[in-house]
């Protein structure tokens, strides 16, 4: 069987640590693929951290997968040896439910529901492990082709910050003529603004502070607004046709529908801890909408890396080590990555 070198955390409180896992030899349409880098995402830490409900440790994490294909079962026909390929949340679902069908696997109502790519079950039985390792066995379906114009560096962060900001960006109609608002500019904010931008929307940034305002501006923002400003939000009623939050703290919901223009919808992609607080006026007063989004299926995920490609969009990341990974987690809940950390898996020895 083929082993992965990989950083893997026992508990919620502990330190990610190298060690070896087994990957399984890639059966008729199966590919194996060396991830060559991997992003971290906050929801890796909310999950290594227990933060989101029980875990199975040793946990290795990691839904933003970049590499080439090292060898391909004999009824593969996606990809081909040395092909660019990535993963992002999930790895496999039973393919034939209603969602599946429709191409949102992540709502995978079969038996055995969508299978996340870390702390889930495999259809084999075993444990998912996810990117922060040197190689992963993958369903053909459940890989993305990556472009040639994306390095794979930057395909990484794509596979979850990308699609999770294109999806209601494409779903919600953001384009010319419409005045969008992303809330937050963090991993998946950042892509966002470019995004929207790039589908040909006025795009304004709105933020806890003005430290990023250059960086929004250089991706595409046309306005940028600090929360820590008063009456920031009282400025803006009225003003948007569509907004998305990336923020994962619970917000000022009520005054943020506000900010919608009658008929605007705020989209939700974060995950606070806590429940919130809406008032329903300010749903009903405008007939507002309020709406969550959850990553994309496959096929969407294809389209969005087709979109980047071609508009020449990319994440902006660090690239750190596996032993830099504690830390870097430090730094992500402290709002000190510009904007993503990828681990670079050739550093796992
Ligand atoms: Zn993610
Ligand atoms: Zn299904």
């Amino acid at each position: 069987m083929p082993q992965a070198v990989a950083y893997a955390i026992d508990s919620p409180t502990g330190r990610f640590a190298r060690t070896t896992i087994a990957r399984r030899e890639p059966g008729p349409t199966e590919v194996l693929f060396d991830v060559v880098y991997a992003g971290i995402c906050h929801s890796d830490i909310h999950t290594a951290r227990g933060e989101w409900g029980p875990v199975n440790y040793p946990l290795v994490p990691g839904h933003e997968l970049a590499g080439i294909v090292r060898q391909v079962g004999a009824e593969v026909t996606k990809v081909a040896v040395g092909d660019h390929v990535g993963v992002g949340c999930f790895v496999d679902s039973c393919g034939e439910c209603e969602q599946c069908q429709a191409g949102t696997e992540q709502f995978c109502t079969g038996p055995g529901g969508t299978i996340w790519t870390y702390d889930a079950i495999g259809r084999d039985g075993l444990s998912t492990a996810g990117g922060y390792s040197t190689c992963i066995t993958v369903e053909q379906d459940y890989l993305m082709r990556i472009p040639a114009a994306i390095d794979l560096v930057k395909a990484a962060p794509l596979m979850c910050a990308g699609i999770t900001t294109y999806s209601p960006l494409r779903r919600w109609g953001a384009g010319p003529g419409k005045r969008v608002a992303i809330i937050g500019m963090g991993g998946l904010g950042h892509m966002g603004v470019q995004i929207a931008a790039a589908l040909g929307a006025e795009v304004a940034v709105i933020s806890q502070t003005r430290s990023k305002e250059e960086d929004g501006r250089r991706f595409g923002a046309s306005e940028y607004y600090a929360l820590n400003e008063p009456g920031t939000l009282k400025s803006l009623r009225g003003s948007f046709d569509l907004m998305v939050s990336t923020v994962s703290a619970g917000s000022d919901l009520t005054r943020l529908l506000g900010c919608l223009k009658p008929g605007g919808a705020l989209v939700d992609v974060g995950l606070p801890e806590h429940p919130v607080e809406l008032r329903m006026g300010a749903l009903v007063n405008g007939n507002r909408i309020l709406a969550g989004s959850q990553i994309g299926g496959i096929a969407e995920t294809q389209e969005m890396l087709e979109f980047c490609a071609e508009h020449g969009l990319a994440p902006q990341v660090e690239v750190i080590g596996g032993e830099d990974i504690n830390d870097a987690y430090d730094k992500v809940v402290a709002s000190q990555v510009r904007y993503r950390y990828v681990i670079d898996t050739s550093t796992f020895g």
